[in-house]
């Protein structure tokens, strides 16, 4: 799976390169991670990406024809052409809400392209005319799109087969069919004993029967629920 990022700032995105990282992982397993700068693309002076908004206001707002300047360079086409090949998700607070179902659903893509927004974010232009998605990462507003492309990037890349060294951390974790849609029981490991704080000692029993039942006692309801 091929994931390219858009942002003013790509050197963010070392830091999921770095060894021992899940993504480093991923990347072993097949994902691969470009990111491109707006800011080489534009057809601006100075290296210009943004302008004040039409109407007033304060703020700075990333201009279409930059952005659509960044996407035909990058893949040789017309930019409006770019979505009909491969989704184009555009990171906003208005996305629909990323959750461990579009995980799945976009770790199931083979190319992806992500667009992080700073500032008050992007010509409206960019939403109706370049872009096939909008994802928000939750209900709150970043200063910019790139921790919301590596959460997702991470939420994806741990899915690829080959990322995570037991395959099985996938089938039964939070969220997933296998536990409705809910969270996962409690993880208890050495010493069993500390302090006074105990493992249940159901989990040392060695009884697996008791042991399952007392994960499906303890896992957690769906998110819907805990609200
Ligand atoms: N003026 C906008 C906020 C812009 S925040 C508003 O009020 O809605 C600047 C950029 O950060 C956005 O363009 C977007 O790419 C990113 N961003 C902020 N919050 C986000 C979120 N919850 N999910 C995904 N991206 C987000």
């Amino acid at each position: 799976m091929r994931i390219d990022v858009f942002t003013l700032f790509p050197e963010w995105f070392d830091w999921l390169r770095r060894p021992r990282h899940l993504t480093q992982a991923a990347m072993s397993a097949g994902l691969e991670l470009r990111c491109f700068n707006y800011r080489d693309y534009t057809p601006l002076s100075q290296g210009q990406v943004d302008d004040a908004p039409y109407g007033g206001g304060p703020g700075m707002v990333i201009r279409v024809d930059v952005v659509a300047a960044a996407l035909e360079a990058v893949y040789g086409e017309a930019a409006e052409a770019v979505r009909e090949a491969r989704p184009v998700v555009v990171l906003t607070p208005r996305g629909r809400t990323f959750t461990d179902t579009v995980a799945r659903e976009l770790a199931g893509l083979s190319e992806l392209v992500l667009l992080c927004g700073r500032y008050e974010g992007f010509d409206e232009r960019v939403h109706e005319h370049l872009a096939s998605d909008a994802i928000s990462i939750g209900p709150y507003v970043l200063a910019g799109g790139e921790v919301a492309a590596m959460a997702i990037v991470d939420a994806v890349g741990r899915r690829l087969p080959g990322a995570l060294g037991n395959a099985e951390s996938l089938t039964r974790e939070s969220f997933g069919p296998e536990l409705a849609g809910g969270t996962e029981h409690p993880h208890y490991t050495r010493p069993a004993e500390f302090r006074s704080w105990d493992v249940p000692k159901v989990l040392l029993s060695g009884d697996h029967g008791a042991v399952e039942r007392w994960r499906v006692e303890h896992a957690g309801p769906p998110p819907a629920e805990q609200r």
